[in-house]
């Protein structure tokens, strides 16, 4: 007879790395919710919903503000299999790991990929980026508002207007920042932009929101073919060559997301479910507010470790607030800390990838665990590990630190007010 297993029990976790991280409790409880038919109005009505928060949470207009199936990845392959044409020219702004990847799905559809490199743990001035459009001409600019791999956050704010000025699109991956940095998609003038639930929203990856604008819309309906076992009577193909992919099609789903209803995939109804929820919740907060509260716990952890004597990875006024990069103390084996803050602690930081493997560690401080205690917690098992393993570390100093810096934020105690 087959073995059975005990039931999914995991061992409790405080989950301070890059992504994921511990998810909201609200979230979870969203998604232990029955399940509904995919077009019962409960159900299709919750899908308006969600479309109407995220909204919100991208500051756009933009009416296809929707979810995509799958990790934030899917959001990004949808995003730029519907939109490049075999042919086309993609120009990739890349400052680590990510750009790599928008580069590698750009080529995989058929693009002509143009890249500009930032050394890793810096990121490009506005003047760079134009050099590059006005020389290479792209029809697609593609790039990360931050970038987990080295912590590095990409000011946005003039990119769109280079854009336009040379008539590219203007396509964001914001994943990692999403509420942790202000993105207003609109006002910056960002044509598609995509993200996923597993960092500063708070919740599980499955399920990527993006939100595209008319001019994506147009582009992408140019290449609409609708399946044919659902193409309605009438139904006129566009002239543009057909979208590779069809699960990832665009123009498909935006008649599976609207009042056509058109079927094509069985919608993640659990996932959707969690997306809403994390929408829901920071939206209660309130954007500036959840904004802030990433930055304090940025300072606060930065602090904290230049305190203890550690030195922060990168150019420090480009760093994302949600993660903090640390250079590994050459006298201490970088893994073997990582494995003692688990094993010791149940709390996990992150490592990081390609030329960084090995050098920095990356601490995330990002929505339901972007919180006071954590910032002091994580300090505190750092300290004592380091210690452990010999390493040279100014004792009580960073909590102190870190303390220090949310005490300045913070209004004093309704006590003393009283008093
Ligand atoms: C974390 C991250 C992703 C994650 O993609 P998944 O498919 O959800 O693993 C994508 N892009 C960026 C910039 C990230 O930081």
């Amino acid at each position: 007879m087959a073995e059975l297993f005990d039931e999914i029990n995991p061992p409790p976790r405080l989950m301070m790395g890059p992504g994921p991280i511990n998810a909201d409790p609200r979230v979870l409880r969203a998604m232990s919710a029955q399940l509904l038919g995919q077009f019962d109005p409960a159900f299709t009505g919750y899908m308006n919903e969600t479309m109407a928060l995220y909204r919100q949470v991208f500051q756009t207009d933009n009416r296809w503000t929707f979810l995509i199936d799958g990790t934030a990845r899917a959001g990004i392959e949808a995003v730029m299999v519907s939109l490049i044409e075999p042919g086309d020219t993609v120009l990739v702004p890349i400052f680590g790991r990510f750009g790599h990847l928008k580069a590698e799905i750009a080529g995989r559809c058929g693009a002509k990929v143009e890249t500009v490199e930032a050394e890793w743990g810096t990121v490009f001035t506005p003047d760079r980026i134009e050099d590059a459009v006005k020389r290479v001409r792209p029809r697609i600019v593609a790039l990360c508002q931050g970038d987990t791999s080295t912590t590095m956050a990409q000011p946005l704010a003039e990119i769109g207007a280079i854009c336009r000025r040379y008539d590219a699109l203007l396509y964001v991956d914001a994943t990692a920042s999403i509420v942790g940095m202000d993105l207003p998609v609109d006002a910056w003038g960002i044509d598609a932009c995509t993200a996923g639930l597993q960092k500063c929203l708070g919740g599980p990856s499955g399920i990527a929101p993006i939100t595209v604008n008319a001019r994506v819309e147009r582009a992408v309906l140019r290449r609409k073919h609708t399946e044919r076992g659902i193409r309605p009577a009438g139904d006129v193909p566009g002239e543009g060559p057909r979208i590779a992919s069809n699960y990832f099609d665009l123009a498909m789903l935006m008649d599976y997301w609207s009042d056509k209803r058109l079927n094509h995939h069985t919608e993640a109804t659990t996932m959707l479910y969690g997306a809403r929820e994390c929408a829901r919740i920071v939206l209660k907060e309130g954007l500036p507010a959840v904004v802030a509260r990433h930055a304090l716990a940025s300072a606060a952890l930065v602090a904290g470790l230049q305190a203890m004597g550690l030195r922060p990875f990168g150019d420090l006024a480009h760093k994302m607030p949600n993660v903090t990069g640390i250079h590994i103390p050459a006298e201490v084996d970088g893994e073997a800390i990582r494995t003692d803050m688990l094993n010791d602690y149940g709390i996990e930081i992150g490592t990081s990838f390609g030329p960084l493997a090995g050098r920095i560690w990356r601490i995330g401080t990002m929505g339901y665990n972007c919180r006071k205690q954590n910032v002091l917690i994580t300090l505190n098992a750092l300290e004592a590990t380091l210690r452990a393993h010999g390493a040279t570390v100014t004792c009580g100093e960073g909590v102190d630190a870190a303390l220090a810096v949310y005490r300045t934020a913070e209004p004093a105690p309704a006590r003393a007010a009283a008093e």
